[in-house]
């Protein structure tokens, strides 16, 4: 495919694209203020011409946080049918992107399955497909040879892909830091990031994807895609959060965005993983700080270790705090994490946790966002269930509790019957409201 200009090219020549103007749509926001951080590299839109039916969805500052789902196979649970009905699982809930990581099976298949199947920007981590193949036919990933890499980031790409992570920011100085610090108490969390630090400890060589960041964004850029820097030392649990290797890794993935927004491509840096709560802002700040306010694209994170079975609403918590002070782009975690492959039912589950999390994080990040919350409050107030349903995020389920378990009297719910606050409220109160307190 030849090159054609980037979003980020496009807004420094000052051109508002239709994927600048659907955004400043959606998120009522003035198309030039769109244009204006894009071409600063503190907004995104994974784009890629080659999928015309793909939705533009903006990630970065002043707009929403967006939520991603992550699907794909595993050595053992690998089915076609049940990716793709995890992937319109995860449409049908909400997500906003969704990165296809399936790690076995027929590869090339299953991505262009879920990519038919959704119409939201679809991203993966190139190097899953890498190592496996290599391993296929060497019975070694250490195999892997770096043209190879190269190829398939490309071929991936002209599927439709529209974001990737990809784990340049792993170098030998970041392996040394995780000798000289004498390793970690959670080991390493990052597939791809793993096997990449094994490929370089086995060859002695330095990692392609960082020694050759150039020719990884020239390819991105053909297709306009955006540039995720994947976190492939992330910690894997809170005691390791921050710890030396983790700091060089961000450190250097910061100075590549910059390096790769000079080149014209748009880049977005990953982040952790697990922290503990008191350091996600401070991990925030330094990541906004040293990458120039890129795009900070953060997996929840979890800010307990032994949340195994809820870790959707452990990383839901983290999610609401990360938002809060400023994550762009959340991943979801399902109840199966750390335990087993994901269902669909743990898709849903995963996706309305962390929709939620980061609309808390999202009235705090932006107060004069809090308009719908004040419309249910009154809703409910008023016990105008109908109205409510308008305000809810899950409305159905809303509706479904209460017809299940529905009250004698209509004004009340059967949580505490006769002693309905709201309802007793009203009836000392009502003929007190008026102001904006009114029914508008
Ligand atoms: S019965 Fe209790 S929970 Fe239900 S609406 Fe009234 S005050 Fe709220």
């Amino acid at each position: 495919m030849k090159s054609i200009k980037t979003q980020l090219e496009l807004a420094r020549a000052g051109v508002i694209t239709e994927q600048m103007k659907q955004v400043a749509q959606d998120e009522n926001v003035e198309s030039e203020t769109i244009r204006q951080r894009i071409a600063k590299g503190e907004i995104v839109i994974p784009n890629n011409p080659l999928r015309k039916s793909q939705k533009a969805v903006g990630i970065g500052k002043g707009l929403r946080t967006k939520v991603n789902v992550s699907i794909g196979t595993s050595s053992d649970i690998c089915s076609i049918d049940a990716e793709v009905r995890k992937a319109i699982a995860a449409q049908e809930e909400g997500a906003d992107t969704l990165m296809e990581l399936s790690a076995d099976g027929d590869m090339d298949a299953i991505r262009r399955e879920v990519l038919k199947a959704v119409s939201l920007p679809v991203g993966n981590v190139p190097l899953y497909q890498a190592f496996k193949e290599t391993g296929r036919k060497y019975h070694n990933p250490a195999k892997l040879d770096p043209e190879y890499l190269f190829e398939l980031i490309e071929k991936q790409l002209e599927d439709g892909l529209s974001f990737m992570a990809i784990h340049c920011g792993i170098n030998q100085y970041t392996i040394e830091r995780l000798r000289k610090q004498g390793f970690r108490y959670g080991g390493l969390a990052s597939k791809g990031g793993t096997f990449m630090v094994a490929w370089m400890d086995a060859t002695g060589k330095e990692n392609p994807l960082y020694e050759q960041f150039d020719r990884v964004c020239s390819i991105m850029k053909k297709y306009d895609a955006v540039l995720s820097l994947g976190n492939g030392i992330r910690a894997g649990a809170i005691h390791d959060s921050h710890d030396r290797a983790q700091m060089a890794e961000m450190i250097i993935n910061c100075e590549l965005a910059e390096l790769g927004r000079e080149m014209g491509c748009q880049m977005m840096v990953e982040g952790p993983g697990h922290v503990p709560m008191d350091e996600i802002q401070g991990n925030i700040m330094l990541e906004k700080r040293m990458s120039g306010n890129a795009p900070y694209y953060v997996l929840g994170p979890l800010p307990a270790d032994t949340g195994a079975g809820y870790d959707h609403i452990t990383s839901a918590i983290g999610a609401a705090t990360s938002s809060w002070h400023g994550a762009d782009l959340v991943c979801y975690i399902t109840p199966a994490e750390h335990l087993a492959l994901p269902n669909e039912q743990d898709v849903r589950e995963g996706v309305r946790a962390t929709r939620l999390a980061v609309r808390i994080g999202d009235i705090a990040k932006y107060p004069e966002k809090r308009e719908n919350e004040k419309l249910a409050a009154m809703a409910r107030r008023d016990m105008r269930w109908e109205d409510l349903g308008k305000y809810l995020m899950f409305p159905e389920i809303a509706r479904q509790m209460r017809a299940e378990r529905s009250p004698r009297e209509e004004k009340t719910c059967t949580m505490c019957g006769d002693f309905c606050a709201m309802k007793k409220g009203m009836e000392v109160f009502s003929r007190d409201i008026k102001y904006d307190k009114a029914i508008i």
